[in-house]
């Protein structure tokens, strides 16, 4: 189901594209788009945080090849576009073995960078919002060099694409490297794993299946939730950009709301009543999160288009299939 009018971007010749984390939730999404799009696509995955479900549709398809294995082991292919997703996203699934994820993250990220400095690829690094950690400036300007906690839970992730990012920077001025760094906010939809602990997952699960919605703290924090096929449209836009958009670019929905206002939102959308129940605010968890998207406006001329409850019926739908319920 798509809940979007697709950006009229042109797109070139067919490329031959490597998606690493191809079988995660945002991953799997920009596979499809970018075989729609008629390009040839790769993907690394080790199904650590994703699911092979997500492109088990797709493993006949002429232009699509999977290759299941640890983004940091070598890897020999000949590619022009490499989009470097691979990594877990979710708090639970980042905390898990934080040192694997520090790992992934750091290695994973230099073993792409020397991919694409071989085969003369360009090479762009999903980051993210995390790296504002507890913003102390609002909305996040690309500027704003954040406040992150290097010895709290979190760190592995947020510095982790810290050091991501400022590798994709050195290899760029040290090598001339066609690297981008986009920093994704957070992003929803279909495919979310049901049980990777993020909110909206969650919360549609929650509602769902008749279970208290887990409010954690007073529900005061707030995110800003832009729906996936949106995020995928800015990450084509800026592999597309010409090689001098380096960013970082911010990517995401600047429409922010409560969590506790996303629950009502999801309570409403389910149609039934729900029950609240609030658990302890997770260390370092960040108070507020908003996009400033004024650097992807200006340079890809992108903005997203999919209201809230658009975006959470698609993924309601999406939870209703996957749990086998009744609409
Ligand atoms: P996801 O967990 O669904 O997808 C990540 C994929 O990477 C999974 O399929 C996982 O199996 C794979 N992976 C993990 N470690 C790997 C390794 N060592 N080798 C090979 N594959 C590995 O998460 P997502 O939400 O699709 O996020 C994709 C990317 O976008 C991540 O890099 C994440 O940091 C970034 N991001 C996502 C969000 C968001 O809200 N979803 C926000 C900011 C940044
Ligand atoms: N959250 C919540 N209940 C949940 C899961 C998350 O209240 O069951 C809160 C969490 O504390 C955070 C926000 O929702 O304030 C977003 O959490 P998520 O893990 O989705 O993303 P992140 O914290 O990485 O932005």
């Amino acid at each position: 189901m798509s809940t979007t009018s697709r950006s009229a971007a042109p797109t070139g010749p067919p490329r031959r594209v490597l998606v690493t984390g191809g079988g995660g939730f945002i991953g799997s999404h920009l596979v499809r788009r970018l075989l729609e799009l008629g390009h040839e696509v790769s993907c690394v995955d080790d199904f650590s945080s994703g699911a092979y479900a997500n492109v088990a549709g797709l493993r006949d398809h002429p232009r699509f090849s999977l290759l299941t294995q640890d983004v940091v082991d070598p890897l020999h292919v000949e590619v022009d576009e490499i989009y470097h997703l691979a990594g877990p996203a979710s708090p639970v699934a980042y905390q898990r073995d934080p040192v694997r994820t520090t790992r992934t993250i750091v290695l994973g990220s230099l073993a792409m960078l020397e991919l694409a400095r071989r085969t003369g690829a360009k090479v762009l690094l999903a980051s993210t919002s995390e790296v504002y950690g507890d913003p102390a400036v609002h909305p996040q300007h690309e500027d704003y060099w954040g406040n992150v906690n290097p010895v709290g839970p979190r760190a592995c992730y947020d510095e982790g694409k810290r050091c991501a990012e400022s590798l994709f920077t050195d290899h760029r001025r040290a090598y001339g490297t066609r690297t981008k760094v986009v920093r994704i906010f957070n992003t929803y939809g279909p495919r979310m794993r049901a049980d990777d602990g993020r909110v909206v997952s969650s919360f549609v699960v929650q509602a769902l299946t008749g279970r208290a919605v887990t409010v954690f703290g007073d529900g005061s924090q707030t995110r800003s939730f832009c729906f996936v096929d949106d995020l995928v449209e800015g990450l084509v836009l800026m592999m597309q950009a010409d090689d001098d958009v380096a960013g970082p670019v911010n990517l995401g929905n600047p429409v922010e709301l409560t969590v506790t206002e996303l629950a009502d939102r999801v309570a409403d959308l389910v149609g039934h009543p729900v029950r609240i129940e609030h658990r302890p605010l997770p260390t370092d968890d960040p108070c507020r999160r908003r996009p400033d998207i004024g650097r992807a406006r200006e340079l890809l001329d992108w903005s997203p288009s999919v209201d809230l409850d658009v975006g959470l019926k698609a993924t309601i739908g999406h939870f209703r299939e996957v749990l086998e319920l009744e609409d």
